[in-house]
């Protein structure tokens, strides 16, 4: 019954998409030239980053006077893409972030603090912002640049929520340490995050998951987001998944050859949006790899969920015949005891294998971590101790905007 019902919103949500991307878009109308009825989705071809850079502003469906919100992300070219949205597209942001914190749970009474970025072109911040207002929950613009105006919100708003990436989640931890604010027992009990895995694949959490539910003595949440989807999905109290919501965006997941893969199989993240005016996509590839999974969530709903990304398709790995995603190696590395920090390194090697290396200092030995890396994930890169000013260099590269555990030299 409920399938059913999915079934026929897909099919028309998809029927509309289609009429009007082949009305409006001038890439899509090139594309979709001749078919006269309905195609089936599968069936047309899917469009990378790459093409979105090439030809960014031909995606665009309305007259520029309509836009009233641009942003950018990471492109291909160099140049970073600018991601346009009209009125009615900031409203199915907020519809789709308020559907994402009600996944959460949280309602009207919250009070949320949004410890994101709300400037420099970025979408995530807005986007929160808008949907805890339509929720109408108490939002408090913190940023992410001052841990010290964190715990003095903390402390005289009683926030229930915060909104943080993990990384910062932690340097808020550490300051409230030093000074001797009791974080465990604050008014925040749940911790929504972004941009960093907080989740294995398994869904027990990451390390840096475990240290926010620790040190925050508050639940974890993690979301995932894509700018050019102008969408969200976020886990519900089970954690097993972000929900998707399948009137706004339709998910496939393709294997290499881009065919569908099996329900909780990890594939390519390849999505078509609904309802969006000014850059509608259609079989989007965004590069993610993650697994879906159809089966009906402990929670009640019967969406999708997308498990925990486990990284880029093109940063997946070749080592001496077997795969491995830089996350696994992270993931290895944040458990082993006396990594202080760490950046993984990979070169070209040879058409089969990838040579990667790890830096890492702090008191773990080089053996220690061989031994890890083979139990974990029966590979093992090469390791260098090196002194920590050389890792930092290598994460935080000049204007970089966020600092990266992976770089890729292939
Ligand atoms: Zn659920």
């Amino acid at each position: 019954m409920n399938l059913n019902r999915m079934t026929d919103t897909f099919v028309k949500s998809w029927a509309e998409a289609f009429h009007y991307t082949a009305e409006h878009s001038p890439f899509y109308r090139e594309m979709f030239r001749g078919m006269k009825r309905v195609p089936r989705l599968e069936d047309l071809p899917t469009v990378d980053k790459k093409t979105l850079s090439e030809r960014n502003l031909d995606l665009l469906c309305v007259p520029r006077e309509q836009v009233v919100e641009i942003v950018t992300t990471s492109g291909t070219t160099g140049r970073t893409l600018l991601w346009m949205f009209t009125e009615s597209d900031l409203q199915r942001l907020a519809i789709n972030e308020r559907q994402s914190f009600e996944c959460v749970g949280l309602t009207a009474r919250d009070t949320a603090l949004v410890a994101v970025t709300l400037d420099r072109c970025f979408v995530a911040g807005l986007a929160y912002w808008l949907g805890l207002r339509q929720l109408g929950c108490t939002a408090v613009r913190v940023g992410p640049s001052s841990p010290v105006m964190v715990l003095e919100m903390v402390e005289r708003l009683q926030p229930t929520t915060i909104v943080a990436v993990p990384s910062f989640l932690k340097m808020v931890a550490e300051k409230a340490k030093e000074m001797g604010f009791d974080l465990a027992n604050s008014s925040v009990k749940k911790t929504v995050c972004i941009g960093e895995p907080v989740r294995q694949p398994d869904f027990s959490p990451t390390s840096s998951g475990r240290a926010i539910e620790e040190n925050w003595g508050a639940r974890v949440f993690a979301t995932y987001g894509v700018t050019e989807l102008a969408s969200s999905l976020c886990e519900c109290e089970a954690g097993v998944g972000g929900h998707l919501h399948s009137d706004l965006l339709h998910i496939e997941i393709l294997d290499d050859a881009g065919r569908p893969v099996s329900d909780g199989e990890v594939g390519e993240v390849v999505a078509t949006t609904f309802g969006v005016e000014a850059m509608p996509l259609v079989r989007y590839r965004t590069g993610d790899c993650a697994a879906l999974f159809r089966g009906r969530c402990v929670c009640g709903r019967a969406t999708p969920r997308l498990g925990p990304v486990l990284g880029r398709k093109n940063q997946k790995l070749k080592i001496k015949g077997a795969s491995v995603f830089p996350s696994a190696l992270q993931a290895v590395l944040e458990s082993v005891e006396g990594v202080d920090a760490f950046v993984i390194v990979a070169r070209a090697e040879s058409e089969l294998s990838d040579s990667v290396e790890v830096l890492v200092c702090g008191g773990a030995s080089a053996a220690t971590l061989r031994e890890a890396f083979q139990g974990r994930v029966k590979i093992a890169p090469k390791i260098h101790q090196v002194p920590r000013s050389e890792i930092e260099a290598l994460q935080m590269p000049p204007h970089s905007r966020k600092r990266r555990y992976f770089v890729d030299l292939r």
